[in-house]
Order: structure tokens, then sequence, then C-alpha cells
């Protein structure tokens, strides 16, 4: 069971965004928030130069501050917290929290620290969960390896997160599956977020470093639109003037009010409502394999071909599809088959997919 998580994703994001569709909305469109203090117990995050100054500390009193205000404002908006004290929580039950109450959003807030001692960056970044970024070893590559890191001292980690390793990033992939429609919510809520940040002149607001992507384990698990917000550098003095003080932290707490709000005004016109009336693409892809059981990260055949995309059919036997190429057009689709079956997939054929299901392909 433990080992179907990552699945159970898929299909709880599906499932969400199919009753998205089917019930339209009236009232109110985001009722709950979750708000996720990041770290916390015995797991500090980041730390200032000198070790007083601790991550965990600062995201909590940033989010009570936010969920203050949020609360004020909006009395039809629930507020619920992944942690309201100083204790460790594992990052899948964060997002599972958020599944489970049904929450319209996830917020999770961290602060950021740099390897470099010297030209520290500076400034708020803010990421949505996405694709597979393995091959950029960066700066930002960093913040994941970073906050993904402490799933080693969760129990069992290894079989909870279905293999997937935080030393390496290529086993991401047993995570990449999030809604199309959700993803491009985060993206607009993460996009409000980091302006009203970038606004602030208390931040390090004139260096931008912008919305990004990464394969966030917090964030993986949310099957609605999530982001993660990275305030400040801790080794950065400048962004440290800020998060050190109540004041300070009061402050990015308003920027993020005045973020979610933007992101509320804009829901009519960009929002879940305008996805209602979108009629899915079919999408033409080629299978190269159907397993009973979920396949571990560790398969030969994922890291041979890390593209490899799942489709989870549930009323089948070999419900789990592993697919390879996406195509508008059934023809290129049939050309790249093709090839595969001269090369490494001699049983290889065309698939379509409609919404993450499958549909038949003629
Ligand atoms: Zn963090």
């Amino acid at each position: 069971m433990k080992k179907l998580i990552p699945v159970l994703v898929v299909i709880l994001s599906v499932c969400n965004s199919y009753a998205i569709m089917a019930q339209g909305f009236s009232g109110p469109v985001v009722r709950k928030v979750v708000i996720d203090p990041g770290h916390g117990g015995h797991d500090p995050g980041a730390l200032s130069p000198d070790r007083k100054l601790r991550e965990k500390d600062i995201n909590l009193s940033v989010a009570k501050h936010l969920g203050a205000e949020i609360s004020k404002k909006y009395s039809d908006i629930k507020v619920i917290y992944t942690r309201t004290a100083d204790v460790a929580v594992d990052l899948d039950k964060r997002g599972t929290l958020a599944t489970r109450e049904d929450a319209d959003l996830f917020i999770s807030i961290h602060v950021n620290s740099a390897k470099r001692t010297t030209s520290v960056p500076v400034g708020p970044e803010t990421w949505v969960f996405g694709g597979d970024r393995s091959r950029r070893k960066d700066d930002s590559y960093d913040v994941v390896l970073k906050e993904n890191e402490v799933i080693k001292f969760e129990e069992n980690y290894e079989a909870k997160y279905e293999g997937f390793d935080p030393d390496n990033p290529e086993s991401m992939i047993v995570f990449n599956f999030q809604k199309d429609a959700i993803m491009r919510q985060s993206r607009i809520l993460g996009s409000c977020i980091q302006q009203s940040l970038r606004r602030s002149s208390f931040l390090g607001g004139q260096n931008d470093r912008g919305l990004k992507e990464g394969g966030f384990v917090v964030l993986a698990y949310c099957s609605m639109p999530a982001i993660l917000v990275e305030m400040g550098f801790l080794n950065s003095s400048a962004d440290r003037k800020i998060l050190s003080t109540e004041n300070g932290r009061r402050n990015i707490a308003r920027q993020l009010m005045l973020g979610f709000e933007e992101y509320l005004e804009s829901y009519g016109e960009n929002g879940l409502s305008a996805v209602n009336t979108e009629v899915p693409e079919i999408q033409y892809r080629v299978q190269i394999l159907s397993t009973r059981e979920a396949l571990p990260a560790s398969h030969e055949t994922l890291k041979a071909f890390p593209a490899t995309e799942l489709v989870v059919c549930n009323d089948q036997i070999y419900k789990y599809k592993y697919t390879l190429g996406n195509f508008p057009d059934r023809e290129d689709a049939q050309e790249y088959c093709n090839n595969l079956r001269k090369s490494d997939f001699p049983d290889a054929f065309v698939i379509a997919v409609k919404d993450g299901k499958l549909v038949p392909a003629n």
C-alpha cells in the first residue's frame, strides 16, 4: 500500500480535477487554504551563519501571520496549518493532509540558504512542482535537494517514497504526475505571490529570482494548486535583516497576503472556472510496457528512458501503462512508434490518452 502512494497521488489528482469539472462553482472559490511552515522539530532547516536564527522558527512565524491575515479578512476561508508548533512533520504527510482536507490551495513557506559564502544571492523566489530538472545542476537545483533532504530522517523513507532517492534527482520520475490544470493554477498562484514579494521594497525585491519549477517532494503530494515560497536567504545579510525581526516577518506575510488576494481576484479570468469549459485534447503516445504493479524508479527501463510517462488504468489488470512520446497527431506517433519497434521495444504500439485516461486510439 505504502509503495503506491505516488501513484495514488496521480489518481487523486485526476479525481480531484474531475470533481471540479463536474461541480462547477458557486460561492467562494477558495474555501480552504493549507499553510505549511517548512521544517520543524529535529529539522531546523537553514541556519544563519551564527546559527542563532533557524529557518523553522521564521517559517512558523510568517505562516501564522499570513494565516491570521487571511482569517481576518476572509471569514469564509478556512486556514489549516500543517504544524502550529516546533514539531517535525513528514513531507508526504503535509501534502496528504491538504488532500484529505480537500483544500483548495497549499502554500509552503521556507527560507533559502546558499552554499556559497561570498556573493551570496539575495531575494525571494517561488516554486511550483514541476518536471524533471535532473540535468540542471545550478544553484537553483541545490534548493530542491536541500528541501527534500529531510526525508532521509523519516522512517522507512525508501519504501515510503517508492525508491525516490533525494540525492539522485532522476529518481523524481516516480512523482512526475500532476494534472495540467493543477500545474497551471499553481503557476498563476506562484506568479501572483512572487510578483507581490518582488514589489516589496524591504526584501531583495530588486533582484527577482522568479517563479521556478522543481521536484519538491512536499508539493508532489498535493492534489491542489500548490507553491513553495523561499522568502529570502538566511546567509544574506540584507535578507536576514528582514527575516530576523517580528516586524519583518509580518511585512513578508503581508506581501504574501497581497499576492494571495491578487490570485483570488484574477481567479475568474484565469481560474479553474475557465478550465471547466476546456475540451481536453487527445494525446497520442507510444506504450512500451504495461505492468500489474507500478515499477520502482530504479527499474532499468525507467532509468534508461527518463522521459517515460505513466497512464494508470484502474479497470485493467495490467493497469500501469508506460509510454514514450506525446503527439497531437496520430501519424507522428505511429512514425515514432515504428522507430521504437526497430530499436528497443519491438512490441510498442500507439495509444490515445485524453485527460489522463486511455481512450480508443482511432
Ligand atoms: Zn526549507
